[in-house]
């Protein structure tokens, strides 16, 4: 047995929290691609000031931890994540938190759908989320991503992010602008959980930002955003290609491609949507099958934006 599972077995009598505690838990469940194995371990805890302990505990125990946000941007293995996986999605809500000279601040767990976070705002009256509204995921995830729409990052509007350390300490981190990048964030380098994030908003009118949001929601419909399961772009944009990574694959007959269930969308060539059945391991090969012809014929390498998780023998 992996050393991982009996230690499992050991410190679930350790693990006391209001929330829920399940094995073998298959993340098909929680994925936006709806691919992905089982977890040994699935906690989702329901009150974030559990989380630093939870969060020393395992650590302590030498188990490793997987933190999922919305699953908008991952691809689980077939055969699961060993260890743990801490899913953040039932830590949400927001609350007002303006910061120096009353700057309108908001700030959200690290659980709370991105959507839902940008109607309170709206509901509130302050601007500066719209660009991010029907993106699928999590206030965390997006931040841990530097996640990017309509040529805006959301590092463009953190002002304060809070951070669960492995000891289980609590962290105010500040974020300057010069720690963040096309769709990096200091976080892919930190070993810790986001458990908030404060954002810096305006004053705004609510029926403005709420058709701003709309308008959004309408254009990434009309993309076909939702019409199949999917993690949105597999590929990063690269400005030395000179054109979107889409444009690329779609000049190149990408469109259409399958293996198995997985497809490269027909409407956008940098999406890989699950017809029904894709496994991991599908998504994967025609990953690859993508990322030779690109290469082959252009000399370039993608970069993935979407992250395989889990127990792969070689993403
Ligand atoms: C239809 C569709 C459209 C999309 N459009 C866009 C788009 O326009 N722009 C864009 O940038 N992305 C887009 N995405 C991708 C995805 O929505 C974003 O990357 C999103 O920010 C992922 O958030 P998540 O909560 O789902 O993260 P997850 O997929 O759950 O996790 C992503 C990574 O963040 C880490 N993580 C998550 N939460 C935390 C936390 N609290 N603390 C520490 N680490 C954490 C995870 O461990 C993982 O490494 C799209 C996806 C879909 C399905």
């Amino acid at each position: 047995m992996p050393r991982t599972l009996s230690t499992i077995g050991k410190i679930l009598e350790k693990i006391n929290i209001k929330g829920s505690i399940r094995r073998e838990e298959p993340l098909s469940r929680h994925t936006t691609f709806r691919i992905g194995g089982p977890a040994d371990l699935f906690l989702q805890p329901a009150d974030p000031d559990e989380l630093p302990a939870l969060f020393a505990l395992l650590r302590g125990e030498g188990v490793p931890v997987f933190p999922l946000g919305g699953g908008a941007n991952i691809l689980v293995s077939d055969r699961g994540i060993r260890g743990a996986v801490l899913d953040l999605s039932e830590l949400r809500g927001g609350r007002r938190a303006d910061g120096p000279g009353g700057e309108p601040r908001l700030e959200f767990l690290a659980g709370t759908p991105v959507s839902a976070a940008c109607e309170q705002a709206c509901r509130l009256g302050l601007s500066g989320l719209e660009f991010l509204y029907a993106m699928p995921g999590s206030v965390g995830g997006a931040v841990w991503m530097n996640a990017r729409c309509y040529s805006r990052s959301i590092s463009d509007v953190l002002a304060e992010v809070q951070v669960a350390e492995p000891g289980g300490d609590l962290r105010l981190h500040l974020p300057g602008p010069e720690q963040f990048d096309y769709k990096l964030s200091p976080y892919q380098g930190m070993d810790a959980l986001i458990l908030r994030a404060c954002f810096r908003l305006q004053e705004g009118d609510p029926r403005a930002i709420q058709a701003a949001m709309q308008a959004n929601r309408a254009d990434r419909e009309a993309k076909g955003h939702f019409l199949w399961p999917c993690a949105g772009s597999v590929w990063k944009n690269n400005r030395s290609f000179g054109e979107p990574t889409g444009r690329i694959l779609d000049s190149l007959g990408c469109k259409g491609l399958r293996v198995g269930d997985a497809a490269v969308s027909d409407r956008h060539a940098n999406i890989i949507v699950n017809l029904g059945q894709a496994t991991a391991a599908q998504v994967l090969e025609l990953m690859r099958i993508v990322e030779t012809r690109v290469f082959e014929d252009r000399g370039y390498r993608l970069e993935r934006e979407v992250l395989p998780v889990g127990d792969f023998p070689s993403a």
